[in-house]
């Protein structure tokens, strides 16, 4: 598995299929455990995983790490994370759709490679992606849905959304990300 998927790692940091290559410092391709049951996909690197090449770093990364620890979880021991697109769009805009198109080749290896069984799509860009929904994660988030593979599905709202409502109070989307991440768990320790 692992093998198979630096060599869809490889193709990858010499891809120039899109016009993000033209600016990006380094390719964000993933990073967690080879063969984890849980495959987060986020939406695109910003200017942190531009320059370290590694996703969710930054606050919006450290704050996904407590949130994910919150119920025992972690990159370094069960989460596999990687972005829809894998270099930054310049002043991180959102990818364009040519540009997801472009790319969509390497989400769907890890995915074909890794076969998770739960993946987390956090965020709009990776919303529309995956399930080609517009608008925002509020209507979606906390639903299982069934994805590829035989995996299910749940879209959660993106870090850094959670970082501009700081508030924990019931119903707030911090409260709701707190719901959503102890039903992930749930489930994984159900498989
Ligand atoms: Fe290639 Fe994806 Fe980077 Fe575009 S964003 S250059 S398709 S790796």
């Amino acid at each position: 598995m692992f093998e198979e998927l630096e060599k869809v790692r490889e193709k990858c940091l010499k891809c120039t299929k899109c016009d993000l290559h033209k600016t990006r410092n380094n390719i964000v391709f993933g990073d967690g455990v080879v063969g984890s049951k849980i495959m987060l996909i986020g939406e695109a690197p910003g200017f942190n995983e531009d320059m370290q090449g590694v996703p969710f770093v930054g606050r919006a990364g450290k704050l996904l790490d407590d949130i994910l620890g919150s119920v025992g979880l972690s990159r370094k021991e069960n989460v596999y994370i990687c972005n829809t697109v894998k270099c930054r769009p310049p002043e991180n805009r959102n990818p364009e759709q040519v540009e997801k198109n472009a790319c969509r080749e390497y989400l769907d290896k890890q995915i074909e490679i890794l076969k998770p069984k739960i993946i987390l799509i956090c965020g709009a860009v990776a919303l529309n992606s995956m399930m080609g929904l517009n608008g925002g994660i509020t209507k979606v988030r906390g639903k299982w849905f069934d994805g590829p593979n035989g995996s299910k599905m749940m879209p959660i709202f993106h870090p850094s959304y959670l970082l501009r409502n700081p508030s924990h109070k019931e119903g707030s989307p911090k409260w709701l990300m707190w719901q959503d991440i102890k039903e992930v768990r749930r489930y994984f320790d159900s498989l």
